[in-house]
């Protein structure tokens, strides 16, 4: 079984397709070297909600399972499951509630992942720390100064041989190496990654076909819903070099919100010449039987100006220095005064 983090990006649905495929290929070999071996495990990947269009076309992505839509099914495969690998995350909680029923299947559980480790990150919630299960992974794989889980994935299963690597496998990796470094504008200046690179495009990877099929197949709702969320809802904070977005439930719906939409938009005040810190809130509306809705919260910043310890904080998140996330149950309000509470203590003063 393979998990990969909710509102899967490019690098959770390249890591767990890759290693989708490549545990079907091992299991292929054992059947066909050894005759009177039979392997029938299956192999599923599990996403806990829905995954944008754009990623519709991955190899692989056909068959993924969503949580959201097909519980009973699910349930029943996690419960029964024999090994889990878990890619793009760390913390059971970013699965939502397969994480609970994932750790009440005591089988062998393997991590990859380039976040940092829960045990390390800073909370203010020091009972919440304690209750979350340490070490809930039989094994790991992780580097938090990988640009993506892919390349993790990629050092695994391919660096050895990489002249066996099959197109599918590295069409999967090499997505989420462009979309975890905003196609190679970030986090991606180490010279091994581009002979990764050149590797992949050994194994047969279109590079510029993916960027089109990822980067350049949006609705023209979202394109106007990208130009309403800049020209009417983005305030500048310039004494702080601070950019905040936020869009509401009525505001998604209004340009029919899809999945994947907002993808990139907390990024774009960064383009600002003297912008440096960029945060992002978006409502969810309450689920049936919850109070609250939740607010969904993306922090970016530029260079040596940590934002993880600030969603960490203060929005129960986390995440990459440059590249957080965190979230509120409550209103946009409540979010934003939050916001306008916190920010003083963790912007750095330039
Ligand atoms: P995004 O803004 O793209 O949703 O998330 C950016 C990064 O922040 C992710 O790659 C992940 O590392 C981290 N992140 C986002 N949400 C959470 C969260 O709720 N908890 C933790 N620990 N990290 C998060
Ligand atoms: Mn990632």
């Amino acid at each position: 079984m393979i998990f990969t983090h909710m509102a899967p990006d490019g690098d959770a649905m390249g890591s767990s397709l890759a290693m989708w495929h490549w545990c079907k290929e091992q299991r292929d070999n054992v059947q066909s070297t050894k005759d009177n071996v039979q392997c029938t495990k299956e192999v599923t990947v599990i996403v806990p909600n829905a995954f944008p269009a754009f990623f519709n076309w991955m190899p692989g992505a056909d068959k993924i399972l969503v949580y959201e839509k097909n519980q009973m099914k699910c349930n029943e495969i996690i419960a029964k499951a024999d090994l889990f690998i878990c890619t793009d995350f760390n913390d059971p909680k970013r699965i939502g509630p397969m994480g609970e029923k994932m750790l009440a299947n005591g089988c062998p559980k393997i991590l990859i992942d380039h976040h940092i480790l829960v045990e390390s990150q800073k909370s203010k919630d020091r009972d919440e720390v304690a209750q979350r299960p340490k070490e809930w992974y039989d094994e790991k794989h992780v580097d938090s100064g990988a640009s993506s889980a892919c390349e993790i994935v990629y050092k695994l299963i391919a660096a050895e041989r990489p002249l066996a690597l099959k197109a599918e496998i590295a069409t999967c990796i090499y997505t989420g190496l462009m979309t975890d470094t905003g196609n190679f504008s970030y986090n991606s200046t180490s010279a091994e990654l581009y002979d990764i690179i050149a590797s992949l495009l050994r194994a047969g990877v279109q590079k510029d076909a993916i960027y089109d099929a990822v980067f350049n197949q949006y609705s023209s709702d979202r394109m106007r819903l990208i130009g309403y969320a800049l020209h009417r809802k983005m305030r500048i904070y310039p004494e702080h070099h601070l950019a905040l977005i936020t869009l509401t439930a009525d505001e998604l719906e209004r340009y029919h919100h899809q999945p994947g939409d907002c993808e990139g938009l907390v990024n774009m005040p960064l383009q600002i010449g003297d912008v440096f810190y960029s945060v992002f809130m978006r409502e969810e509306r309450a689920k049936p039987g919850t109070p609250k809705s939740r607010i969904r919260i993306s922090f970016r910043s530029q260079g040596d100006r940590p934002v993880n310890v600030w969603a960490s904080e203060v929005f129960r998140g986390g995440g990459h220095m440059n590249a957080s996330g965190g979230e509120l149950f409550g209103s946009m309000d409540q979010a934003v005064r939050l916001f306008e509470q916190s920010y003083g203590k963790y912007i750095k003063k330039d």
